[in-house]
């Protein structure tokens, strides 16, 4: 990384800048408290809502890339083959339906910045 104040590259990861003394450190950190603040910007219950509808579009809202090392994108195309199996097959509608339920749950518990159970 670059310091911010005098322009020299740094190792990945450093605590100083090796020119001026800078702490690089905090500056990372504050990285993540400011994308934790951009995801507490999203509403809970849109994301809730659209992981509900489509499984995964929820997480895509609130900018994840993957949740449990599984891609978002992933969620998604599981999430439309369940619907299009449940359409032939409406029994299976009901699992489904708690599997869309618990994924809101989740996404409305990560748009407020928490781990949520997934
Ligand atoms: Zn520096």
């Amino acid at each position: 990384m670059f310091c911010p104040r005098c322009g020299t590259e740094n190792k990945e990861g450093a605590k100083y800048c090796v020119k001026c003394g800078l702490t690089l450190q905090k500056l990372t950190l504050q990285k993540t408290i400011q994308q934790k603040a951009e995801m507490s910007d999203k509403n809970p219950a849109i994301a809730a809502i659209l992981n509900f509808l489509i499984i995964g579009v929820g997480y895509w809202y609130l900018n994840l890339e993957e949740v449990r090392g599984i891609p978002v994108w992933g969620y998604i195309v599981g999430g439309l083959i369940l619907g299009v199996v449940e359409f032939f097959l409406p029994v299976l509608g009901i699992p489904g339906f708690i599997i869309s339920v618990l994924l809101a749950i989740d996404a409305y518990q990560k748009a407020q910045g928490e781990q949520g159970f997934l």
